[in-house]
């Protein structure tokens, strides 16, 4: 693509586009990337530079790009039934199939999936359906849901009221009530006076505490990212969990797993709450489900909850033109396929994981490095000022988006959260593009240090 076509796109995309999560003046001033095309773990821009694509889209790709197979099946569902819904009584196969597929690979207790177009729907419709179930339970009291600050659930109104994003939560209007918020485990962020394994449990002991300011009889749910993505790649102590269940099972409060990010590979297992060991009631899914070739999202339904639906039910007054769209569908269920023939969650688990791991911890040699930490194929480091004491850069600096830029520049897409940078590439990246990935990493945190010094 030739300079004058970059500048081309790069005026009408300011003249027209709207983007999200951007402010539109500063884009305005600096004009966009353009990316156009893509393969494997790399994306390519329009002025030719090839880019490891470190974040697999938005945490997505998870098949990485150029899947013949995944077009193939759109192709062909497009030929057959472009589209047909869901509603009331008719179905289609894909939907059907999907379906059938997802209560296999879920956990023992799951077997049911109600389908939306995102994830921000699919957390929409978990809160609907906590309500309706425990109101159906006789217990329509139980209506607040317990989340983490910090934490992500999406971005429609109800998706950002679960959420725990401060800036959101500022421009957000009076948000959806009945929602309360309590302390993430970031350890490296939030407690460092404490050891890991303490912070884990105090941080298990606020939402016991705030059950109990609330009264557990009015308390329907906690929802929680198994590792918080989008608030930084924060891995909770491994003693945060287990103390979470046994808080939860002590006042039977629902658990719902967002699994957005965390489903369909990310942490080594098809489902996150799988590596902690939890038993999700409700289990929003997206992203991952269809490696973001098409949008499609859900709600896997424990049986508990879905028992009560059907049985003591009526009809549930929710839906969406898109839910179980036939193309996305077929396209999401081809991913599995293609996933599970290619045994990428046991790679993730059993080679790939472990390998990052290792690779990435050599990172914690850097002097603008105060930690390393990553599970599966999801990782983040912290930029510090000061090594030994852990300080952070003065936030006026913004060195976690400089050092982000520079990484863009120098072919890497590494994402900032304030001072914290993730990475969640592709689960089909090789060791040698693991290597390739860290050696990135690290020239940027050179220059990153270089200009900040
Ligand atoms: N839940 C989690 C954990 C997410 O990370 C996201 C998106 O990043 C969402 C929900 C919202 O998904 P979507 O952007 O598809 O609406």
């Amino acid at each position: 693509m030739t300079q004058q076509t970059t500048a081309d796109l790069q005026r009408l995309d300011r003249a027209h586009h709207l983007h999200p999560f951007t402010d539109f003046k500063a884009l305005g001033e600096e004009g966009s990337r353009i990316i156009t095309h893509a393969e494997g773990v790399y994306v390519h821009d329009s002025e030719g530079h090839r880019i490891l694509d470190g974040m697999a889209g938005l945490w997505c790709v998870n098949l990485g790009y150029g899947r013949e197979e995944l077009v193939e099946a759109a192709t062909r569902q497009m030929r057959e039934l472009p589209f047909y819904n869901n509603f009331f009584k008719s179905t289609h196969p894909p939907a059907v199939k999907l379906a059938e597929k997802l209560s296999q690979l879920a956990p023992a207790h799951v077997n049911r999936v109600f389908f939306t177009g995102s994830g921000s729907e699919a957390n929409d419709t978990a809160l609907r359906m906590i309500r309706r179930y425990w109101a159906l339970e006789g217990k329509p009291e139980k209506q607040i849901v317990i989340s983490r600050e910090n934490g992500y659930h999406g971005s429609t109104v109800a998706g950002l009221s679960l959420g725990g994003m401060a800036p959101m939560h500022a421009q957000g209007g009076p948000l959806v009530p009945g929602i309360e918020h309590v302390r993430q485990p970031y350890w490296f962020g939030e407690g460092r006076e404490h050891t890991p394994e303490a912070f884990g449990r105090l941080c298990a002991q606020a939402i016991e505490d705030k059950i109990l300011a609330l009264g557990e009889e009015n308390v329907a749910a906690f929802i929680a990212e198994p590792v918080q993505g989008a608030g930084g790649a924060i891995i909770p102590p491994e003693s945060y969990w287990p103390a979470v269940k046994e808080v939860l099972a002590r006042y039977d409060i629902l658990l719902v797993a967002d699994e957005v990010i965390c489903g369909f590979g990310r942490l080594g297992e098809w489902f996150g709450s799988q590596h902690y060991g939890l038993k999700p009631d409700l289990m929003p899914i997206a992203k991952g489900l269809s490696s973001g070739y098409l949008p499609i999202g859900g709600v896997l339904v424990g049986d508990r909850v879905a028992e009560t639906l059907i049985e003591e039910g009526g009809e549930f007054f929710h839906g969406f033109t898109y839910s179980g769209h036939p193309v996305c569908a077929a396209v999401a269920l081809k991913n599995l396929e293609l996933m599970e023939a290619e045994g990428i969650v046991e790679k993730v688990r059993d080679d790939l994981g472990p390998y990052l791991a290792r690779r990435w911890a050599e990172l914690g040699d850097h002097p603008v490095v105060g930690e390393t930490r990553s599970l599966g194929l999801i990782g983040a480091l912290e930029l510090v000022a000061d090594k030994a004491g852990g300080q952070r850069f003065d936030k006026t600096l913004g060195a976690g988006n400089l050092c982000r830029d520079i990484c863009f520049d120098s072919g890497l897409v590494m994402r900032s959260v304030g001072d914290t940078m993730i990475i969640s590439p592709p689960l089909v990246i090789t060791r040698a593009q693991i290597d390739e990935l860290v050696i990135l990493a690290r020239r940027a945190l050179d220059e990153t240090a270089r200009r900040l010094g």
